[in-house]
């Protein structure tokens, strides 16, 4: 596979992680407040599972989507401040994916995310 179609992949696992980590607490909110007690929480189970599934989608595609520059996994940010020259977060670099340009958050160098 491609690295950019990679990095796309890992790009978008993130955000289907967001979108069912919304939806989790959202129905957890609605269930506590509407549902009656005994009903059934199974599609709290459901939603685990597709968040723990596409979060570990992300966990493998971001170890193989890498900084030209300094090798460091692109959208992992790790324990350490990001770089000054950089956007400020790693959800900035997600967020910023498709516009084609990013910082990386370790070494500041600017990425092509379509060309990597
Ligand atoms: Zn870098």
């Amino acid at each position: 596979m491609n690295k950019s179609t990679l990095g796309k992949l890992d790009v978008l696992s993130v955000f289907i992680t967001w979108a069912i980590l919304i939806s989790l607490l959202s129905t957890l909110a609605y269930l506590k407040i509407f549902a009656d007690p005994n009903s059934s929480a199974a599609i709290l189970v459901y939603l685990f599972g597709a968040f723990f599934i596409a979060a570990l989608c992300h966990a493998i595609l971001a170890y193989f989507n890498r900084c030209p520059h300094c090798s460091k996994c692109l959208t992992i940010q790790g324990f350490k401040p990001p770089h000054p020259a950089s956007s400020g977060s790693r959800d900035k670099v997600v967020w910023h994916w498709f516009s084609g340009s990013i910082v990386c958050i370790h070494c500041g160098q600017k990425v092509d995310t379509n060309g990597l």
